[in-house]
């Protein structure tokens, strides 16, 4: 690998290799997971190249394929499992400058990967008054290309489902490593191959994404004594075809009182809150059933003075994620896990094994036609044994865990490498030179495809 030699053949394409600036950009949000921090702490790229154009990242893939340099690419970088970090040195790419909208219709949009998510929106309501299905929290920074290669979901889930859903992207295009990269153009199945990919399988530069009809949501925050009657509540509104939701969480308390910073003067002690985000017409079924659940109203958008709306951050800013964030913001020492509750008995049976240690927060997603609990529950982190026993715990009482402190695509249960997904991998990058080491099928020809117990995106293949 020579980097230099990379570099002379890159022309005017923009690079930057001042050791502080580059290790900077060689970071996304892996330092959420105490255990992901300790491993990758110290992993950075030597170098980060910033095509313009579709045709600059060919060169630059040409380049790294001639030369052997690993390439990661990256968005925003707002990642939280370590996807983004350079494990083989080499170049980091950046494709924060794709960021053209190709094209709206009524019922899509076609944009470059470098698109954020919240600027897509923005150009989709004024042409034709639809907006994205769902997107990640960190909307107002995420790339477009960052959501289909390291994201799953989010806000809109509750009604939309997730990326794993054929129907939720509509075609990918992508550029191959090879020694004379190639555009291809992915649609169908054939999506799932580079969807939650991390960018192993190839680079994403432009995308399709179906479009749902935009609503001047209302952001509501309820209150309960009691977190499982929360849930319950959740539940039945979720439930219910009849209200255009687009998002509906759960927190048990402390949550709001200790991290909600701008939130917690509406909530009282001991309360456990739900965040919602209703279309306007639902607005007034959803209090209909607040009430029959002895919930109370702390805060609606829609009947906030212009000082609230203008000091308050929207209430998805204190979802998904967002949580987890909020809480390391106040305490350092708190991480999460990703969990999915069969049934509201199996979250009250975990709240109360583990209380406090694991403050529990859910979001209400729809998945596969049934609405489920997937958890983000915060953690009260003391050590990784401890972690390993909280995550044994949830297993041992019919739980689904997605381990969000792993960083290869197997380990975390998040996506299921198969034999098809090899194969693409080694048509659209055969030496290995996009994003090593977060493919564990790729490193070890021995890798057992049926090793997994659950994974978040299935694979190509039917279940062997
Ligand atoms: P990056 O972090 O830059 O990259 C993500 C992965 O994709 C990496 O593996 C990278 O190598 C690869 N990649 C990036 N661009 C390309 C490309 N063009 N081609 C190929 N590979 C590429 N995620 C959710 O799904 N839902 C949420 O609600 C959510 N909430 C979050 C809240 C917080 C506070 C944080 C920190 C993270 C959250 N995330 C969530 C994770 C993350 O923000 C999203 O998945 C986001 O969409 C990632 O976009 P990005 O541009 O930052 O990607």
């Amino acid at each position: 690998m020579s980097i230099a030699a990379f570099r002379a053949d890159l022309g005017d394409v923009p690079v930057e290799d001042h050791p502080r600036i580059v290790q900077q950009r060689s970071r996304d949000h892996y330092w959420y997971s105490p255990v992901l921090k300790a491993k990758l702490d110290h992993v950075s790229a030597e170098i980060v190249v910033s095509p313009r154009t579709q045709d600059e990242v060919k060169r630059v893939l040409a380049a790294a394929y001639k030369h052997k340099v690993a390439v990661t690419p990256r968005g925003a970088g707002t990642g939280n499992y370590g996807q983004a970090m350079p494990l083989a040195g080499g170049a980091m790419l950046n494709l924060m400058n794709l960021d053209r909208v190709v094209r709206i219709e009524k019922d899509r949009v076609r944009a470059e990967a470098g698109t954020v998510l919240e600027k897509l929106d923005n150009e989709t309501r004024a042409a034709v008054g639809g907006e994205l299905r769902f997107h990640p929290s960190t909307y107002r920074m995420a790339s477009l290309g960052g959501f289909i290669a390291g994201g799953s979901g989010g806000v809109g889930s509750i009604r939309w489902g997730g990326l794993r859903n054929l129907g939720s992207i509509l075609s990918v295009k992508i550029i191959t490593c090879e020694e004379g990269p190639r555009a291809l153009e992915l649609t169908g199945e054939d999506v799932l191959k580079v969807a939650h990919a991390y960018g192993t399988n190839g680079i994403i530069v432009e995308a399709e994404m179906p479009l749902a009809p935009a609503y001047d949501w209302v952001d509501i925050m309820v209150g309960f004594d009691d977190f499982i009657t929360a849930c319950r509540f959740a539940e039945t509104v979720a439930s219910q075809e009849s209200l255009l939701l687009k998002e509906l969480s759960p927190c048990a308390a402390p949550i709001a009182q200790e991290y909600f910073n701008r939130h917690k003067s509406y909530v009282r002690d001991g309360q456990s809150v739900v965040l919602i985000m209703a279309a306007p017409v639902a607005v007034e079924p959803v209090l209909i059933y607040l009430a029959h659940y002895g919930g109370e109203v702390l805060y609606r958008s829609d009947e906030a003075s212009e000082e609230e709306l203008r000091r308050l951050p929207p209430i998805y800013e204190l979802a998904w994620n967002h949580t987890t964030l909020r809480a390391l913001k106040v305490d350092p020492t708190i991480t999460y896990l990703q969990t999915r509750y069969p049934t509201l008995k199996h979250v009250e049976k975990i709240v109360s094994l583990l209380g406090d240690e694991l403050p529990m927060h859910i979001e209400m997603t729809r998945q596969d036609g049934e609405v489920t609990f997937a958890g983000l529950p915060l953690v009260r982190y003391t050590s990784e044994e401890r972690l390993e026993e909280i995550v044994r715990i949830h297993e041992d009482n019919e739980c689904l865990v997605f381990n969000p402190h792993r960083y290869t695509l197997e380990e975390g249960g998040m996506k299921r490498t198969d034999k098809a997904q090899l194969a693409f991998k080694k048509e659209a990058d055969p030496t290995g030179l996009l994003n090593p080491g977060k493919m564990v099928a790729w490193d070890d020809p021995d890798y057992d495809f049926n090793a997994g117990r659950a994974w978040l995106f299935q694979g190509l293949e039917p279940y062997a």
